[in-house]
């Protein structure tokens, strides 16, 4: 399939980089049953934005980044949301695709992995999840809000844990966001959605 190459490198890298960052393999084991699956394919706006990026982050990041810019042709690039509720211009700007889990390029049941971006001044408004999430910046940055803390600016190189149904907020300033998103426990399989 078209792009299986992208993505198996894509994930390789992932792989790397988890292993070898502490807060990232503190998180949970990668998971030992990954297997290629069979997915759709879906082109958004952002993955236009994602594919033109000069910014590479820091060393740590850049291959990673590289490696996203040449899957995004061919991701099942995903938004959860309605024009009605975060508005036309926050579509054209966002989005992500789950890597590897339950409905990923690579099957999984034990941990679920996207990569997600917001270009530059988007507001991503206060929602909660029963998984629990790690966010990794990759490049640009964003600000994190998270209730019971104090707001933190998570760059390339970045994590940032919620726990179960911790409500959080992020907002993108004169920076774009791209990162790695990782959900573990249950409610893993759900979707991320705002409160409405
Ligand atoms: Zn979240």
């Amino acid at each position: 399939m078209n792009g299986q190459r992208e993505m198996t490198e894509l994930l390789r890298l992932v792989e790397a980089i988890y292993h070898s960052t502490p807060e990232l393999s503190e998180f949970g084991e990668w998971p030992s049953d990954l297997s290629p699956a069979q997915i759709p394919q879906k082109h958004i706006p952002a993955a236009n934005i994602i594919m033109s990026l000069p910014d590479k982050g820091v060393p740590e990041t850049q291959e990673i980044v590289q490696a996203i810019q040449e899957a995004a042709p061919f991701a099942n690039w995903t938004q959860t949301y309605t024009v009605e509720e975060v508005g036309q211009d926050f579509l054209d700007r966002y989005g992500y695709f789950e890597l590897f889990g339950p409905y990923g390029n690579f099957h999984t049941d034990h941990l679920r992995g996207f990569v997600g971006f917001w270009d530059t001044n988007l507001d991503y408004g206060w929602h909660d999840h029963e998984a629990e999430e790690l966010y990794f910046g990759l490049s640009g940055s964003g600000l994190f809000k998270a209730e019971g803390e104090e707001n933190r600016r998570i760059g390339p190189g970045d994590a940032k844990y919620h726990r179960s149904f911790q409500a959080h907020a992020m907002e993108t300033i004169d920076d774009h966001f791209l990162c790695l998103a990782f959900w573990r426990g249950s409610g893993m399989a759900d979707l991320p959605k705002m409160k409405s």
